[in-house]
């Protein structure tokens, strides 16, 4: 549906945001709940590291909070559409049903949004910028 390299195609195949080959979560699976929104450490393909610092991803908490937001008014409108003598209470259990049951799927698409508003499609191959980078980094590791 999207084309490879765009950054829907690595967000709506969960793929790495630099490579978008390989995979981004430890399980796909957004509702295996013991490993719900852990990354990978780095890319599979690549290497390329998904924590660029500790914390990266808390950012992702916006994104979680917009994503809620949305499915709330998602919700509210369905509801006024199609039953508009809907009591309250209908209101109050759609949206938070919707919370528990979109949850875990939420939060793993938000941590792979937040990845993608700061990481760029790069190819699998290391760019000449990285691979000067990794030189310094080696070098500076043998002086030491
Ligand atoms: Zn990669």
């Amino acid at each position: 549906m999207f084309k490879k390299g765009s950054k829907a195609y690595s967000i709506a195949h969960k793929k790495c945001p630099f490579c978008h080959e390989g995979a981004f979560f430890v399980d796909d699976n957004a509702y295996n709940l013991s490993k719900a929104g852990d990354l990978l450490d780095e890319c599979p393909v690549c290497h390329r590291k998904y924590e660029p610092e500790p914390g990266f991803y808390y950012g992702g908490m916006y994104v979680s909070y917009a994503l809620a937001v949305a499915l709330f008014v998602t919700i509210y409108v369905a509801v006024q559409v199609l039953y508009p003598e809907s009591p309250l209470w209908l209101y109050v259990v759609l949206i938070l049903g919707g919370l528990v049951v979109f949850g875990p799927w939420m939060y793993a698409l938000s941590k792979m949004i937040w990845a993608n508003l700061f990481f760029k499609y790069t190819g699998v191959e290391l760019t000449p910028a990285e691979r000067e980078k990794a030189a310094q980094r080696a070098a500076r590791r043998t002086a030491q």
